[in-house]
């Protein structure tokens, strides 16, 4: 077991940036130009997907889909239905985003939650105890 993994790592290579020159991961410089050879990617700022997946967790679907349908949830008679689908969907994005962080959406999600459980909420106060803008009247 040991044995296999010293090998595997043994057989990682990496490429010289300068003349493309292969070599094993432990060589430091090029042997055939002198060009140091980096084993780590060279960008370290942060990338534009990094930047832009805290805005919007296109990873998280279930978070997405709840927060547009918590959204949606403020329209009459639709919203309980969109409603439900934010909770159910909002519950699945937490738990998605509580397995797998890098997916985010967990303020999505919330924000779908809380949403599709206010509007349900308002909706059906308006249905029941608000006559006068009642859906039954
Ligand atoms: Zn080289």
């Amino acid at each position: 077991m040991e044995d296999n993994q010293q090998a595997q790592n043994s057989n990682v290579e990496i490429f010289c940036t300068r003349c493309g020159k292969k070599h094993p991961v432990y060589y430091k410089y090029c042997d055939q130009c002198g060009n140091l050879l980096q084993d780590t990617p060279p960008s370290s700022s942060p990338s534009p997907d990094d930047t832009f997946i805290k805005l919007v967790p296109y990873k998280n679907k279930e978070a997405l889909i709840s927060y547009y349908a918590g959204m949606l949830s403020i329209i009459p008679v639709l919203g309980l239905v969109t409603g439900l689908i934010a909770i159910i969907t909002g519950i699945w994005g937490l738990q998605a985003a509580h397995r797998h962080p890098e997916v985010r959406g967990k303020i999505h999600s919330w924000v779908g939650l809380i949403l599709g459980a206010g509007c349900i909420l308002l909706h059906f106060v308006i249905l029941f105890f608000w006559p006068p803008f009642s859906y039954l009247n």
